[in-house]
């Protein structure tokens, strides 16, 4: 049997052809699900008993359940999401002027291996299904409605643990159900896609027709210091990487990536770097955002000092680089970048 919510509408639409209903059935059990927000067929109406038996069948309403709640004294608020086989992902919700963020998981534990992040302590277990991604933003989406029924997520960030093109077609599911007008409707421009830069994924996105945004961690400006920092240069270095950036930006009509770059102190701050940065990305047109690098791991690695982080900014800029530097949330909650992991059992 599979959950319900791990449909795109079009896949829905194709299964319910194919059970011998109108088209019309997938938007009417989307609506059911995402505007009305019930939880079993007997709850939709217009669909008569003899048809809710046969749609009993095929599935049901399985979502992962949040466990923990923790409050950060900024409104950060982190997660624990229990899955059907006991494996547990976490995900954030951040509160900006402009909205509510869910930083959504896409896999237990990561393969990746970056040397600065924690999520990849854990190696990766399995990928998420389409509905164990929905869920994380469905349970923070009820979470605020708890609150204020007039609040609801308003973006979604692909950027929790895993590496989103490591299981490609479960998050464009995904994308496709949280995009989709009858669902629950996240504007393509609220949604970011997140990769360390696994290359045949950036071509493929390229060619889906999203409006999706692409981030890029890039966080190294030559290959000696990225293969020190991230294992997956290894297989498609600069040389590989920034050539497909630019094949990603005709076919997506000029979508401009963003690229994230960890601050580290002394390893990646210096001005030679932002120089030999903006060398590197100025034929692709993407922004910089550059991220306070948490020292979450013993590895040494040190946070770069706010003059140097503002240096290397100011020196984008001056270049006319578009760049930010990325704004901290839920760090008393072990919530921040590079922080989430499931956690040992028993640790
Ligand atoms: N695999 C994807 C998404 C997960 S990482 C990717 O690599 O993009 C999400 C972001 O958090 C990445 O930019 C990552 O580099 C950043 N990050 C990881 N560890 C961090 C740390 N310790 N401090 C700051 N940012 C970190």
């Amino acid at each position: 049997m599979r959950s319900i919510y791990s449909y795109s509408l079009e896949e829905l639409t194709s299964k319910m052809i194919s059970m011998n209903q109108s088209s019309y059935r997938a938007k009417q059990i989307f609506s059911w699900l995402y505007k009305k927000r019930v939880s079993s067929f007997d709850e939709m109406s217009d669909i008569s008993k003899a048809f809710c038996a046969v749609l009993k069948q095929e599935f049901d309403f399985s979502l992962p359940t949040p466990t923990v709640v923790q409050e950060s004294a900024d409104g950060t608020i982190k997660c624990l999401f229990k899955l059907e086989d006991g494996e547990e992902v976490e995900s954030v919700l951040m509160h900006y002027v402009y909205g509510y963020s869910v930083c959504v998981s896409s896999q237990v534990g990561c393969n990746m291996g970056c040397a600065f992040c924690a999520s990849g302590l854990l190696k990766k277990k399995r990928n998420l299904l389409p509905h164990e991604m929905l869920g994380q933003v469905l349970a923070f989406d009820k979470l605020l409605k708890d609150k204020n029924p007039e609040l609801r997520v308003t973006h979604v960030v692909i950027m929790g643990t895993g590496e989103p093109f490591d299981n490609y077609d479960n998050v464009l599911s995904f994308i496709r159900n949280i995009n989709s007008p009858f669902g629950i409707d996240i504007g393509a421009r609220h949604i970011t896609v997140s990769t360390c830069g696994v290359v045949p994924g950036i071509l493929k996105f390229g060619k889906e027709g999203l409006q999706v945004n692409l981030a890029i961690s890039l966080h190294a400006p030559n290959d000696e210091l990225r293969n020190k920092l991230m294992p997956i240069n290894h297989a498609y270095p600069l040389s590989e990487l920034i050539p497909a950036i630019i094949q990603y930006g005709k076919d997506s009509h000029d979508r401009r990536v963003t690229y994230e770059y960890i601050m580290i102190k002394d390893l990646n701050d210096s001005l030679a770097c932002a120089k030999e940065l903006y060398d590197l990305i100025k034929p692709t047109f993407g922004y910089v955002n550059l991220i306070p690098y948490n020292p979450v791991i013993e590895n040494g690695y040190e946070r770069s000092p706010n003059t140097r982080v503002k240096a290397f900014h100011n020196y984008l800029l001056k270049k006319g680089i578009k760049s930010t530097i990325r704004k901290e949330f839920g760090s008393d909650i072990d919530a921040a970048c590079g922080q989430l992991r499931a956690k040992h059992k028993g640790e």
